[in-house]
């Protein structure tokens, strides 16, 4: 079983789109949308709910009014300020170290986990999926990451799945590299721009050099601006990254998405037919057809 993710540099190169594309494409497969932040996989995928279950991360300390002597102790361990010299709690503030609820002579301090989003088991018309949304202002992403992509791997193994199609988170924190931590490849999609271009050169570093993962570049878009296109590729070729192709503009992708389609199913342009070769290009080299 091989773990594809895709990512960005950052957000809106149109990585979704790529994703749900590679979704339907990619045969036998199982479907992970890791971008718990901004979770938008689901538009396309239409998923049909058939399992739910809460996320939770984190303690944050509660005090219990009606038990707590006043003495003062916990304002004076919290390194946070986290406790009100009125014996309250800001829950922002704290930090769930739990040193209040050790120090706390009348056991008055509740230290239950936060819930902080909820995961889903999902069927789709390409396949089941896991996905994931996060509470507002929520933290942690990363864990979520992580399980969203532990569930995708155990549901994988139960269907007998040759892949797991990875929608990534884009950047380059905490919740891309537990996006890409011991997968089997990553496809990094960008645009031709400067930015693009300077983003591109972060991610493709995080993911070969410091991961050693098996690195792909697709530039969406890439007619738009061939030059930078061009020194795209100068980079892949300097340094030892797989050039996996070009997509050029086109308008059907975004109708696609307006209709909640991907490519392939809505008008079939030269969007659709550069991300089959792409795909093409990626599952040869994986299977050790190419360098
Ligand atoms: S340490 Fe416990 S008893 Fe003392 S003020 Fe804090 S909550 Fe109240
Ligand atoms: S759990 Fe830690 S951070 Fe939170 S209130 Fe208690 S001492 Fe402060």
């Amino acid at each position: 079983m091989k773990e594809i993710v895709i990512i960005s540099g950052k957000g809106g190169t149109g990585k979704t789109t790529i994703t749900a594309a590679l979704a339907s494409l990619v045969k036998n497969n199982v479907i992970a949308d890791c971008d718990v932040d901004a979770a938008d996989l689901h538009l396309i995928l239409n998923p049909d709910i058939r399992q739910q279950e809460d996320f939770f991360s984190g303690k944050t300390a509660f005090i219990r009014q009606g038990d707590c002597t006043q003495c003062g102790k916990c304002v004076e361990v919290c390194h946070f300020d986290a406790i009100s010299p009125d014996f309250v709690v800001d829950p922002v503030s704290c930090e769930g170290c739990g040193v209040c609820v050790a120090f706390c002579p009348a056991y008055a301090i509740d230290f239950n986990q936060n819930l902080c989003g909820q995961w889903f088991i999902s069927k789709t018309r390409f396949g089941s999926l896991v996905h994931a949304k996060l509470g507002i202002a929520e933290e942690n992403s990363g864990k979520l990451v992580s399980l969203v992509r532990k569930q995708a791997k155990q549901m994988a193994k139960k269907e007998n799945a040759e892949y797991i199609i990875v929608d990534g988170a884009p950047g380059v924190g905490c919740p891309v590299i537990s996006s890409i931590t011991g997968a089997s490849a990553v496809i990094v999609v960008t645009e031709p721009t400067l930015s693009g271009l300077h983003d591109m050169k972060r991610v493709v570093s995080l993911a070969g050099d410091f991961f050693q993962l098996s690195t792909f570049l697709c530039v969406n878009k890439a007619d738009l601006n061939p030059d930078i296109t061009e020194k795209m590729m100068e980079f892949c070729d300097t340094n030892g990254v797989h050039f996996a192709g070009r997509v050029p503009y086109d308008e059907s992708t975004t109708r696609a998405m307006v209709e909640g389609k991907n490519i392939f199913e809505f008008k079939p342009g030269p969007a659709a037919a550069a991300i089959r070769e792409i795909w093409a290009e990626v599952e040869d080299t994986l299977r050790g057809n190419k360098n």
